[in-house]
């Protein structure tokens, strides 16, 4: 059995995005249904949807960025009740049972987590995003939002937040640390608050400097063109963390540079392509270079958790259904202040 709700669909790579309905399954004991206020628009979305990372599933729904509250939950939900304010991110499944899974890494599931859209669940049923007016998730990965951040400002938290807040933690932003956040879109955006809320002194790295204002108003306290050769030459040695979020091609030994004596460059921006490095950029000062994928449920909460405690939420612009074209290429642009969020009551059950 299922049930019918307005989305965004694409039907291939080219499309863009028609309004129409797709199906969702009937609640298991375990699941919630959500009703969706708002969904962010991640550019993994846009990857995604424009096969940047290889063949996606059509017809596809994209969003894992998803606020709303709970309209319907299973007969064995306990953490959840109708009413309450929820969200879901890029995970929906996992097996439960192994080493990640136990140590509320359930993004690493040995088994395979299930990716909330583009992916097949463990009953072989594709899944399907946030662009739509319901989501069916399991409560084990729906997340509560605290009453103090506006729906449409928590949507991006879910993967923006989580992206940058996990290796922010991990690798030690906090007093005393010098972090440089690399490209101030959705995710750097959320890096900088983060950063700055964890005690950190931060730098953001954007292409130019058309962005100063809003990243001082971020809490950062220097605010660099990566377009200057003379940023590179300042800065060099400068950093005990690197955070970049760019989404395209990138000089990475010239970002190396910049890191003191030990320290980490986080790359979390998952480019089209593959991207050059000098080895001997890691071996003068035993820098470590790293990656970070999104973070566990547990994480997830405790990073909302955070950010209701420090008064942080994205910085959103609310569009309609229509909109999201051309969202996507000013996104894809740089253009984006700092993440465009659908409002899916504007989505209509058909063209
Ligand atoms: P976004 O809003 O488009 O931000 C990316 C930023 O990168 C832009 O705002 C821009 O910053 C900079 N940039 C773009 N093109 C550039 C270029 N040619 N040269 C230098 N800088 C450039 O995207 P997002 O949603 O934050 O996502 C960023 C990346 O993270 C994407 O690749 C996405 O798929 C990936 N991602 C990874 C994870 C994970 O788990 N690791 C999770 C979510 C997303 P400035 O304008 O400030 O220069
Ligand atoms: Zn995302």
């Amino acid at each position: 059995m299922t049930t019918t709700t307005p989305a965004l669909i694409a039907d291939s790579a080219s499309s863009g995005f028609r309004h129409g309905t797709i199906e969702q399954r009937d609640l298991r004991p375990d699941d919630v249904r959500i009703d969706v206020a708002y969904a962010g628009i991640c550019h993994s979305d846009i990857h995604t949807v424009r096969e940047e990372w290889g063949t996606a599933h059509f017809p596809l729904v994209t969003g894992h960025e998803i606020a709303g509250t709970v309209a319907a939950v299973g007969d064995a939900v306990t953490k959840y009740k109708v009413g309450d304010r929820v969200g879901v991110g890029c995970l929906v499944d996992s097996c439960g049972e192994c080493e990640m899974c136990r140590d509320d890494h359930e993004n690493f599931c040995t088994k395979g987590s299930v990716g909330t859209y583009n992916d097949q669940g463990y009953d072989g049923e594709w899944t399907t995003g946030g662009y739509a007016q319901q989501v069916v998730a399991s409560e084990r990965f729906v997340l509560g939002i605290p009453e103090g951040i506006e729906l449409s400002q928590a949507a991006p938290l879910l993967c923006a937040g989580i992206t940058t807040y996990t290796p922010l933690v991990r690798w030690g932003a906090g007093p005393g640390k010098k972090v440089a956040v690399v490209g101030m879109g959705g995710l750097g955006h959320m890096g900088v608050k983060i950063a700055v809320a964890l005690g950190a002194e931060v730098t953001v790295l954007s292409q130019t400097l058309s962005k100063e204002e809003d990243g001082r108003a971020f809490g950062a306290t220097d605010y660099r063109a990566t377009s200057d050769e003379q940023t590179f030459k300042d800065l060099r040695g400068q950093f005990d963390l690197i955070l970049c979020t760019v989404s395209a091609d990138l000089p990475v030994d010239k970002y190396l540079r910049l890191l003191k004596t030990f320290g980490t460059f986080v790359m979390v921006g998952l480019p089209e392509n593959p991207q050059a490095l000098h080895f001997g950029s890691l071996i003068m000062g035993d820098k470590v270079m790293t990656g970070s994928n999104i973070g566990g449920i547990k994480g997830t909460q405790e990073m909302l958790d955070f950010c209701a405690e420090h008064g942080i939420g994205a910085t959103v612009e609310v569009i309609s259904a229509d909109e999201v074209g051309d969202a996507y290429d000013k996104v894809v642009g740089s253009k984006v202040r700092y993440r465009y969020v659908i409002d899916t009551s504007t989505i209509t059950p058909a063209a």
